[in-house]
C-alpha cells in the first residue's frame, strides 16, 4: 500500500509508512477470494460456497465451512441460514401447537 502522507510504497503489513514513519491505515479490503465466496454464496447458496473454499485451497468440509462463515461474517453477508426451513416448520409446528391447545381448552 502507498503511504497516505508521503506517497512511499510500503508493505501490506506495514504498521507505520518506511519513510516518514506516518501510520498507515489497516488494510481491511476484502480480497478477490473472499468476495468470490461471498458472489457465490450469494447467487448459488453457502453449500456451493463451501464446495469452491474446499476445491480452491483443498480444505476439508469443517474448514471450508468455517472459512465460508468467517468470509461471510467479514463481509457482512447476510445470507437466509440453512436452518431456514427448519426455522419455518418449527414455527408451524409451534403454532398448531398452539391452535391444538386453545382448541382443547375451548
Ligand atoms: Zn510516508
Amino acid at each position: 500500500m502507498f503511504c497516505p502522507h508521503c506517497g512511499r510504497e510500503n508493505p501490506d503489513d506495514a504498521h507505520n509508512c518506511v519513510a516518514c514513519g506516518a501510520q498507515l491505515p489497516d488494510l481491511q479490503e476484502p480480497d478477490e477470494f473472499s468476495l468470490r465466496v461471498a458472489e457465490i454464496a450469494r447467487r448459488d447458496g453457502k453449500i456451493a460456497a463451501i464446495k469452491f473454499v474446499r476445491k480452491e485451497q483443498r480444505l476439508g468440509l469443517k474448514a471450508a465451512k468455517e472459512e465460508v462463515e468467517a468470509i461471510l461474517d467479514e463481509l457482512g453477508v447476510d445470507l437466509p441460514s440453512s436452518g431456514g426451513c427448519l426455522g419455518v416448520l418449527l414455527a408451524a409446528v409451534a403454532t398448531m401447537g398452539c391452535c391444538c391447545l386453545l382448541w382443547i381448552w375451548i
